[in-house]
């Protein structure tokens, strides 16, 4: 195991660009961006682009942006080329050919003077006889001159049984078989990711690898590669698996795996999304769910990394970002919402900001990431606030109440008790004290349902005083005085 205790840490994300950044990948740059945070070490995102067939357009922007999103920033990065040179891949070949060569020289390499059709016959026959295939079977006796256009071949200096460290996951071994002479420089001239990945560790300092267990089969190879070229090898952090909620297997696209982005344009918040990645397969050891970034950082430690598969669960994503929800201020809650209105409230002859930004702590009650404010548009939730309801006055009726100029004379009081309230103090506490008298010894049903209907039109709505508040004096008194004539004229 290195002893990296006098050195700086330094962490990266390192994705392919494949495609989308989804939950998995974005838990593993949180991890290695908190440690380094947490260390005040560097956190550099590489990008590792070297296998240019399954390279998807637009893929660094968009994790970029993805890591903007959470507020990861990186030190080095894409554009910002580090003291060892670019961290994208396609521009360091130089670096992998300098290292192939030495390996080359040092007899650590050889071209691989196979075609593919061979390979594949190969590989039959390690099927048919029921073997792992292993290319160092057939590693030939002399080895031809490398001219750069044959696939390069690592020659594992020495089959034996590697053991190691594992931050997380304890000590681990495997044997010889885990052994063989793989890939450095494929025919095309571009490294491979077991060849390019230690190269790049080394230059750039890399003291803590965070990565997907996916690759602790690998490590002996790798291992074997670090021997041969005289490396130490950096501390493996190997995160547990995201499972899907019933345990039986990873996460797939099809149980929530989605871009991170997604969650963005369904108006999650990005602190409680980090908050909720942070949880997955890493406890503090105590009950505390909700972190802020500095809190994250603080606690944040290598020892409380689970081993075992993590579980996704999109219920506990939810609750998560409501509790951050709540914990924004009404202005922030409004502008929130504000961004996903949709045109059939905002541009309502009605639509009011102010009634918005009043309306907006009563709304989020309702929701659970920003999105929903269109459903609860659909159901016609938002927009009476900004529209005066349409009704039959039979609605203002309270329960069996038959009477409707009874009904028309309590709302009739109601309109008398507001005029005398301030319209700079119409507050749902003033609204209640200028009322409560009233209502209590005329009855609060009687009173109180035909002025919160007169004001929503629905039979679900929030209190009357809340209401009045929201809509503000004008629209209030417009509304009752409105019931107040259905009544009369029914
Ligand atoms: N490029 C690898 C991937 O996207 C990263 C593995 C690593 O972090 O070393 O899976």
């Amino acid at each position: 195991m290195p002893n990296n205790d006098t050195k700086k840490v330094v962490t990266r994300f390192a994705p392919s660009p494949t495609g989308f950044m989804h939950i998995g990948s974005a838990r593993t740059a949180l991890f290695a961006y908190l440690w380094a945070r947490k260390n005040k070490g560097t956190f550099i995102l590489r990008i590792e682009d070297t296998d240019k067939e399954r390279e998807v357009a637009g893929s660094i922007e968009h994790i970029e942006e993805s890591l903007k999103w959470f507020s990861l920033d990186w030190d080095y990065g894409p554009k910002n080329p580090g003291p060892f040179g670019s961290c994208i891949q396609s521009e360091r070949l130089a670096s992998y050919m300098e290292y192939a060569k030495k390996l080359v020289e040092s007899g650590y390499a050889y071209p691989d003077p196979y075609t593919t059709l061979q390979l594949q016959e190969f590989r039959e026959k390690s099927e048919k006889e029921n073997k792992p295939f292993l290319f160092r079977d057939y590693r030939p006796e002399t080895f031809e001159v490398w001219d750069g256009k044959k696939p390069l071949r690592f020659k594992v200096p020495e089959i034996k049984r590697y053991s190691w460290h594992d931050e997380v996951r304890g000590n681990l071994e495997a044997g010889e078989e885990a052994l063989d002479d793989f890939v450095l420089i494929k025919g095309d001239g571009y490294p491979t990711y077991n060849f390019a990945h230690i190269i790049d560790d080394y230059f750039m300092g890399v003291t803590h690898i965070f990565r997907a267990d996916e690759f602790i089969s690998s490590t002996p190879r790798f291992l074997s590669l670090y021997d041969a070229l005289g490396f130490t090898p950096p501390f493996f952090v190997t995160l547990p698996p995201i499972l899907r909620e019933d345990r039986t297997k990873k996460l797939g696209k099809r149980d929530g795996a989605k871009d991170i982005l997604e969650y963005r344009n369904e108006g999650y918040l990005p602190d409680a999304l980090v908050n909720f990645l942070a949880l997955i397969g890493w406890n503090p050891g105590t009950a505390q769910e909700i972190f802020s970034r500095e809190d994250l950082i603080e606690s944040f430690s290598l020892d409380c990394i689970q081993k075992s598969g993590a579980v996704f669960n999109e219920e506990k994503l939810k609750w998560m970002n409501k509790e951050y929800i709540k914990r924004l201020s009404a202005e922030e809650q409004f502008s929130c919402i504000e961004k996903v209105l949709p045109s059939s409230v905002s541009g309502l002859p009605g639509y009011s900001r102010e009634v918005l930004l009043r309306a907006a702590p009563i709304l989020v009650e309702h929701i659970t990431h920003f999105g929903e404010v269109q459903e609860l548009a659909d159901r016609g939730e938002v927009g009476y606030f900004f529209e005066d309801p349409v009704y039959l006055p039979v609605g203002l009726l309270w329960k069996d109440d038959k009477d409707l100029s009874r009904t028309g004379s309590h709302i009739e009081k109601v309109v008398e008790l507001l005029q005398n309230t301030p319209a700079d103090n119409f507050t749902a506490d003033s609204v209640k004290t200028a009322l409560w008298d009233y209502a209590t010894v005329s009855g609060r049903g009687n009173v109180l349902w035909p002025m919160r209907y007169a004001l929503s039109g629905r039979d679900k709505s929030p209190d009357p005083f809340m209401l009045a508040y929201i809509l503000g004096k004008e629209t209030t008194l417009r509304r009752l005085e409105h019931a107040q004539k259905l009544l009369s004229s029914s």
